[in-house]
C-alpha cells in the first residue's frame, strides 16, 4: 500500500506535468506578476470577477483564472491547484482558503477566524510536507500571494470603462 507521502507527491507530481488552467485572459481581467527570486519562480496570474455595482468586494466570485509563468514543481503544482480550488468561489471564500493553506505553511501572522476550521483545502493538502523545507514554503505560497494581489488589482471600481 502507498503511504500518504506518496499520494501527495503523486498529486503534486501530477499538477506539475499537468497543470490546470494554464494561458491567458483578456482584459478586463487583471494580470498580475509573482516572482520569488529565492528559487527564480515566476508567476502571472489572470482573473477576471464579476462584482455587481455597489456590492462587497467579498461577494464578488471569481469567474474565470489562468496562470502563465514557470518555475519549480512545488510552485507550478501549487499554482495549478490553487486555480481548482477558486475557480467559481466567492473572494470571502478564498481569503480562508488561503488563510487555512498559509496557516498550512506555518506563515507567521495568519489569523484564522472560527468558520475556517469548515474549509476544505482538497488536493492543496498534498502540499504540507513543504513546511519541513522552508526555503520552498515561498514557492508554495508564492501563487497565493500573486492571487491576493490580483484580488485587489480587481477591486477597483469598474465603471471606470
Ligand atoms: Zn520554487
Amino acid at each position: 500500500m502507498p503511504g500518504l507521502e506518496d499520494l501527495y507527491r503523486e498529486i503534486i507530481l501530477d499538477h506539475y506535468r499537468t497543470p490546470r488552467n494554464r494561458g491567458e485572459l483578456e482584459p478586463p481581467a487583471v494580470k498580475i506578476d509573482g516572482h520569488n527570486p529565492l528559487c527564480g519562480d515566476e508567476i502571472s496570474v489572470y482573473l477576471a470577477v464579476d462584482r455587481p455595482d455597489g456590492s462587497d468586494l467579498d461577494d464578488a466570485i471569481v469567474t474565470d483564472i489562468k496562470i502563465g509563468g514557470q518555475g519549480c514543481s512545488i510552485s507550478q503544482s501549487s499554482a495549478s491547484m490553487m486555480t481548482k480550488a477558486v475557480m467559481g468561489k466567492s473572494v470571502g471564500e478564498i481569503n480562508a482558503v488561503m488563510r487555512r493553506f498559509k496557516s498550512m505553511m506555518g506563515i507567521d501572522g495568519i489569523e484564522l477566524e472560527a468558520t475556517d476550521a469548515d474549509v476544505d483545502l482538497g488536493e492543496l493538502e498534498a502540499l504540507q510536507g513543504v513546511v519541513k523545507f522552508p526555503v520552498r514554503i515561498k514557492c508554495a505560497v508564492l501563487s497565493w500571494n500573486t492571487l491576493a494581489n490580483a484580488i485587489v488589482a480587481s477591486g477597483a471600481p469598474a465603471d471606470d470603462a
